[in-house]
C-alpha cells in the first residue's frame, strides 16, 4: 500500500483541490531546501509533499489513488512488458512529468508558490497530459493466457495541422526573444524568505519558446484536439483481477511539449465454472466416485491447457491434495508458471434401490476396524481418554 498522501498533506479525504493546494502551499514552503539548508530530513519531507501534491491536485490520478490506492494502480513495476509495445513510438521527451524530487518540478514549485504571491511564473509550463482511463472483464482462460485486445477511448491528441504548436500551418510563430527560445528564464526574487535566485517559465511566451502570429484554426491555437482512437493492447499472460495494465504515453497529449499521460486499463476477471486461482496456482475441487477412490482410476479433468486425463491412485482419501506441477498460470513477464492443486473429494452414491443397499451391507461385514488405520487410531485414543 502506497503512503496516505492525505496524511501527508493534513487533509480530509473529501477535501477540495483549494484545501489541498492551501495545504500543500504551506508545508511546501516549511519544508522548502532553500529554507532548510540545516535540516537534512527537510528535504525528504519536500519530496513527499510534493509527491502526494502531485497525485491529489491531479483528479484522475486522485481518483485513481482513492480507488486502487495508487495513482498508477499497484505496482506498475509488474506490468513490464504490458507498458507499452514500442515505447519509442510514443512522444516521450524524456522529461518526468510533475514532481520527480529536484528535478524538473523544481521550477514549477516556485512558479507555484511566487505566483501566489503575485510574483512571477504561473502553471504555463510543460505539463504531462491526463491518463485516460479504461475497465476490460476477462475470461479466466485469457487472465491466465494472456490476450490481445482493442479498446476505443477518446483522449486528446496533437493537432496534426500545427503539430502541437497551435500556430496555423505549424510555422507561423517565432522563437521568443525574452528567453532565446528555451521557454525558462532565471530571475531574481525578493521574497518572505529573503534574496532567492531561481528559474521559471517564461512569462513572455507562457513557457513554450514561441510566439505565435497566427493561430492554427483546427484547435484554436490549443495544439491539440480531442480523438476517438482505437488501441490494440496486448494484456500479459498472468494479469489477475483488479489489476491495471498501464500504456505508457497513451493518455492525453502532453501540455506544451510535456510528455503525454498514460492509458490505465482496470482488469476485471470473470469466474471460472470450476477453477479457481490464487496468485498463479490453480486450484480444483474434484467429486470422485468412492469406488475409484478406493480402487485407482482415470478422470478426466479441466486444466489451462484443455481437457486432461489424471490417474488417482488406489486407495486415495477424500480431502487428499494432488499436485500438478507447472499446470498453474505464468507469471507475468517471467518464464515461470505456478502449479494445479486438485482436491478429491471422495463421494458416496445414492442407496435407491435394494440391491445396492444389500450389496454395501455385505461390504460392511467384510471389513473389520482394523482394516481402517485413522479410524481405529481414533478409537483407540478414545477409549484410552
Ligand atoms: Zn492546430
Ligand atoms: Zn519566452
Amino acid at each position: 500500500m502506497a503512503k496516505n498522501y492525505y496524511d501527508i498533506l493534513g487533509v480530509d479525504k473529501k477535501a477540495s483541490a483549494s484545501e489541498i493546494k492551501s495545504a500543500y502551499y504551506k508545508l511546501a514552503k516549511k519544508y522548502h531546501p532553500d529554507l532548510n539548508k540545516d535540516n537534512p530530513q527537510a528535504a525528504e519531507k519536500f519530496k513527499e509533499v510534493n509527491e502526494a501534491y502531485e497525485v491529489l491536485s491531479d483528479s484522475t490520478k486522485r481518483s485513481n489513488y482513492d480507488q486502487f490506492g495508487s495513482a498508477t494502480g499497484p505496482n506498475p513495476n509488474d506490468f513490464g512488458s504490458a507498458t507499452g509495445p514500442n515505447p519509442n513510438d510514443f512522444f516521450r521527451n524524456g522529461q518526468a512529468g510533475g514532481f520527480s524530487g529536484f528535478g524538473g518540478g523544481f521550477e514549477d514549485i516556485f512558479g507555484s508558490i511566487f505566483s501566489n504571491f503575485g510574483g512571477m511564473g504561473g502553471n504555463n509550463t510543460a505539463r504531462t497530459g491526463n491518463d485516460v482511463t479504461t475497465k476490460v472483464t476477462l475470461s479466466f482462460e485469457e487472465a491466465a493466457k494472456g490476450v490481445t485486445k482493442k479498446f476505443n477511448i477518446v483522449r486528446t491528441e496533437e493537432c496534426e495541422h500545427c503539430h502541437g504548436t497551435g500556430a496555423k500551418d505549424g510555422t507561423q510563430y517565432s522563437t521568443c526573444t525574452e528567453c532565446g527560445g528555451t521557454g525558462q528564464v532565471r530571475y531574481t526574487q525578493n521574497t518572505l524568505f529573503g534574496r532567492v535566485v531561481n528559474q521559471g517559465p517564461c512569462k513572455t511566451c507562457n513557457g513554450t519558446g514561441k510566439i505565435v502570429k497566427e493561430k492554427c484554426a483546427e484547435c484554436s491555437g490549443k495544439g491539440y484536439k480531442r480523438a476517438n482512437v482505437t488501441i490494440t493492447v496486448d494484456i500479459p499472460a498472468g494479469i489477475d483481477d483488479d489489476q491495471i495494465v498501464t500504456m505508457r504515453g497513451n493518455g492525453d497529449a502532453g501540455i506544451r511539449g510535456g510528455p503525454n499521460g498514460d492509458l490505465q486499463i482496470l482488469v476485471k476477471v470473470a469466474p471460472h465454472k470450476l477453477l479457481t486461482r490464487d496468485g498463479f496456482d490453480v486450484y480444483l475441487d474434484l467429486p470422485v466416485p468412492f469406488t475409484t477412490a478406493m480402487l485407482g482410476g482415470k478422470v478426466v479433468i479441466p486444466s489451462l491447457e484443455g481437457k486432461l486425463e489424471l490417474t488417482i491412485p488406489e486407495g486415495t482419501q477424500s480431502g487428499t491434495v494432488l499436485k500438478l506441477k507447472n499446470k498453474g498460470i505464468k507469471h507475468l513477464n517471467k518464464s515461470v508458471y505456478g502449479d494445479m492443486y486438485i482436491r478429491v473429494m471422495v463421494e458416496l452414491p445414492k442407496l435407491n434401490d435394494k440391491t445396492k443397499k444389500n450389496l454395501i451391507k455385505k461390504l460392511e461385514t467384510e471389513f473389520a476396524e482394523s482394516d481402517y488405520s485413522k479410524f481405529k487410531k481414533f478409537n483407540d485414543t478414545t477409549h484410552s481418554l
